[in-house]
């Protein structure tokens, strides 16, 4: 029995067990201390009324021999996926349901798509990024180029001159640095991957926290994104289902390489490998469309970007750079005084008992800076912010 040695590559990941070990050692130093979590990125608002109605009605019919669900299709129920077509006709995106594909999250997706592709593709990532596209592609052993993302393009890379790869990664708004690509942007990306017969891998979780115009919603949005993109989304931070489980894929008919459908290849890899996510869940995941589930999940996307605007004009007042802040719930700036990410993230921890994340966790290319999340409640990130202010906490 031979293991996949690519697995002995993998980075362990000490990100967030460094920052719970440290915190527990300042709090048994400082028993007093009120510490203030603005470093992970689930939500912490509850499911909303009409998507737990809907899922308390889905249970009762689970209850009845008339109504009870067995297994599902493994694609997902045609109710939601109708409904999330029309939630992108909204969009000016015009898609079928045969193009849709419910699964139990974007994390899934993102890590399940990859059997579709061989393991020689070149992929390109830009750094820093959300570490789940980076080892993913190493224990599978692919080559993987790293894109800079820096303050220079604000940490938006643009397609880079004279490199080629099969495999693209974008995130927009991004975790971690909450940039977000304009349309015009995407277009550049969307037209290097056709030129290069290169697959997009779009990465939408946070869509829902756009409003600017310029920007986009989906990559269906721009010309040519349905013959080389694959759009993965989730109603984790839509509709704060993180432990509730639900996301989708959407892979155009016309998506083909090798004279292959991409969508028909994964209809096949779902049906094999996937049993599809409960009718519970899916009922819940429909009523984020309904009218007055659309009202009440924007109220609590409101009030993270009202937090996520809080903790940006603060970094406007000290003149702090960052990404962010608007069209997405982080905030990623650069640490004062050329400070390093642990070291901030031990001086902020210290002085104010503020835990954000540092950026050097996303890739060498966070050194310097600092994420934090606007996914805390009011009252916490006011305290936070009152409490960098009185400590100068951001002053170079
Ligand atoms: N993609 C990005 C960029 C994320 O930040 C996250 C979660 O934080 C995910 C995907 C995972 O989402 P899900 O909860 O749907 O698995």
């Amino acid at each position: 029995m031979k293991i996949n040695k690519c697995y002995r590559n993998i980075e362990d990941s000490y990100l967030f067990s460094t920052i719970s070990k440290k915190v527990s050692e300042y709090k048994e130093k400082n028993p007093q201390a009120d510490i203030i979590r603005l470093g992970i990125g689930d939500v912490t608002r509850p499911l909303c009324p009409v998507v737990t109605e809907a899922m308390h009605r889905a249970v009762d019919e689970m209850s009845k021999i008339e109504t009870f669900h067995g297994y599902g299709p493994e694609q997902g129920y045609k109710f939601l996926r109708d409904a999330i077509c029309k939630n992108y006709k909204e969009l000016g995106v015009d898609i079928n349901s045969g193009e849709v594909f419910i699964s139990d999250g974007a994390k899934s997706d993102v890590g399940n798509i990859l059997d579709l592709f061989d393991k020689e593709n070149t992929v390109l990532i830009p750094n820093p990024v959300y570490p789940v596209y980076v080892d993913t592609n190493v224990m599978d052993g692919r080559k993987i180029i790293y894109l800079d993302a820096n303050e220079e393009n604000k940490f938006l890379p643009m397609p880079p001159n004279g490199i080629r790869a099969d495999i693209i990664y974008i995130c927009s708004p991004n975790n971690p640095t909450g940039a977000a690509y304009s349309k015009i942007q995407l277009k550049k990306w969307v037209d290097y991957a056709l030129d290069s017969k290169a697959i997009i891998l779009y990465d939408a979780a946070y869509e829902a926290f756009i409003e600017d115009d310029n920007l986009a919603r989906s990559i269906f949005q721009i010309d040519g994104a349905d013959k080389c993109a694959i759009e993965i989304c989730s109603f984790s931070k839509t509709a704060g289902f993180t432990g509730t489980r639900c996301g989708y894929t959407v892979i155009s008919d016309e998506l083909k390489f090798d004279g292959m459908s991409i969508n028909k290849m994964w209809l096949r890899r779902q049906s094999t490998k996937f049993n599809g996510v409960s009718y519970v869940v899916q009922r819940g995941a429909e009523a984020v469309f309904k009218e007055e589930g659309r009202l009440q999940v924007m109220e609590s996307i409101n009030y993270y970007k009202e937090n996520a605007k809080i903790i940006s004009d603060l970094m406007k007042n000290f003149g702090t750079w960052f990404t962010g802040g608007k069209n997405s719930p982080y905030i990623w700036f650069k640490c004062p005084s050329g400070m390093k990410s642990w070291a901030y993230f031990d001086y902020l921890l210290e002085k104010t008992n503020i835990v954000g994340t540092p950026g050097i966790g996303f890739g060498e290319n966070g050194e310097g800076f600092f994420r934090l999340s606007a996914f805390g409640s009011r009252e916490n990130i006011i305290k936070a912010t009152e409490r960098i202010k009185s400590l100068k906490a951001l002053a170079q």
